[in-house]
Formats: C-alpha cells, structure tokens, sequence
C-alpha cells in the first residue's frame, strides 16, 4: 500500500474535528491547526522554563541570607531539598519551626552542622591472637563446674574455642571474663544438664525433665 492511498479516520488533536488523515503520523486536520498546535506547545514548554528558573534561584540569592528556609538551605548546599528534610529528622541539622507551615535553618546551624564531622576512615581495632587456653577440666575445676555447664555457658557467651587431638581448649581470658560474672550472679544456684541429673539424682529422664534443668546445689544449702 503506497502512502498516497493511506486513508484513516482521525480525530484532530488541536480543534476535535474528525477528518481522513493521509499519513500514518497525521495528528491535525489543517495546516492551520498543525501550526496553532506547535504555538501552544512553545508556549507551554516557555512558561515551564519560566517556573524551573524561579525554582532554581541562582545561589548568590541565597548566599547571603542568615536566615533560610528549607528551599534556601538546599540551594546553599546544592543538595535535595528532601536531603535537607532528612539532616533535620536525624536530628544533624538544627532547623526552627516557627509554625506549621514556616521552618527556617539559620546559616550558624549549618556551619556547626560541619564541626566535628570530619570524615576519617574507621580503623578496625587489631584483634590480639588467643594464646593462652583452658582444658575443660581446667576450668571445672577452677570454677567447680559440671562439664556440662562449660559447654553450655561457653555456647551461650560464644568463648573462642579450638580442638586439639580431640581436646577442647577454651580462650583463657574470655573464660575468666564471663566465668567469674555468671559465677558471682549464680553463687548460690548451679546448673545441671538432664543428663547430670539424672546422674546426680539417680532420677529417670521424665522426672528430671520436670524438675527443670535448675536446681540448688545441696552442698551449697547450709
Ligand atoms: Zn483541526
């Protein structure tokens, strides 16, 4: 089909007339609604031109405000105003509202917004390598504890552990560290696995089961 033959029903974007368009691209019915259609057009993408200048106030209008409001202070700092929003809800930008509709950041603020926010690279602190270590046995018996206690309090307080031969060795000082605390809160009561209890007792799994796992320690009673 040759363009010349095109022929289709259109509604005319400029005046609304329907008319037979020619081309595929014909969007108006006459030259003349083509030609009042591409004035509008310019008119409207003027005046939006118009309003983005008047957005964009030039910095200097801004530079020497003291005080300024939420629009100004983005300008000043050539940022998004919804950055600005965000540095006074996180409370890193002081800003005054002075009423429900008037917030205003004095230029002092945003000076002392910089002071003490110099940015410095973190520096991981250096983690001493663990050199000195516990046997389990060693620490049931510096802390009179069940094995079973060791293990559990160790898992609780992740103390750094390493195997050896099949022999647990724990890091010296975390075992000092969190041993001495939970001893000293727990001075009285002591914990006992199931399985020490049923041991100790001479109880049979449901029983213990019921007692719970914490008991007094008998000897400790007097
Ligand atoms: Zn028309």
């Amino acid at each position: 089909m040759s363009i010349s033959k095109f022929k289709a029903l259109r509604t005319c974007e400029f005046c609304g007339k329907e008319f037979y368009a020619q081309k595929v691209s014909t969007r108006y019915c006459s030259k003349r609604c083509n030609e009042l259609a591409y004035k509008q057009r310019r008119r409207q993408r003027q005046i939006i031109e118009a309003e983005a200048r008047v957005l964009q106030k030039p910095i200097e209008d801004v530079k020497e405000k003291e005080f300024l409001s939420l629009n100004d202070t983005a300008v000043l700092m050539g940022i998004s105003k919804r950055c600005v929003y965000d540095l006074i809800h996180n409370g890193i930008l002081q800003a005054f509202k002075l009423t429900s509709r008037l917030t205003i950041v004095r230029k002092a603020d945003i000076e002392i917004m910089f002071e003490g926010r110099v940015y410095t690279k973190k520096v991981k602190p250096e983690r001493k390598p663990i050199t000195e270590f516990y046997t389990t046995k060693e620490i049931q018996e510096k802390f009179g504890v069940s094995e079973a206690w060791v293990f559990k309090l160790a898992k609780e307080k992740k103390i750094p552990k390493v195997l050896h031969h099949g022999k647990t060795y724990w890091s010296k000082q975390h075992v000092d560290k969190h041993f001495a605390k939970h001893i000293e809160n727990n001075s009285i009561v002591e914990w006992y696995s199931v399985q020490d209890m049923m041991e100790k007792f001479n109880m049979d799994h449901f029983c213990s089961l019921l007692l719970c796992v914490e008991v007094q320690h008998p000897e400790k009673e007097d």
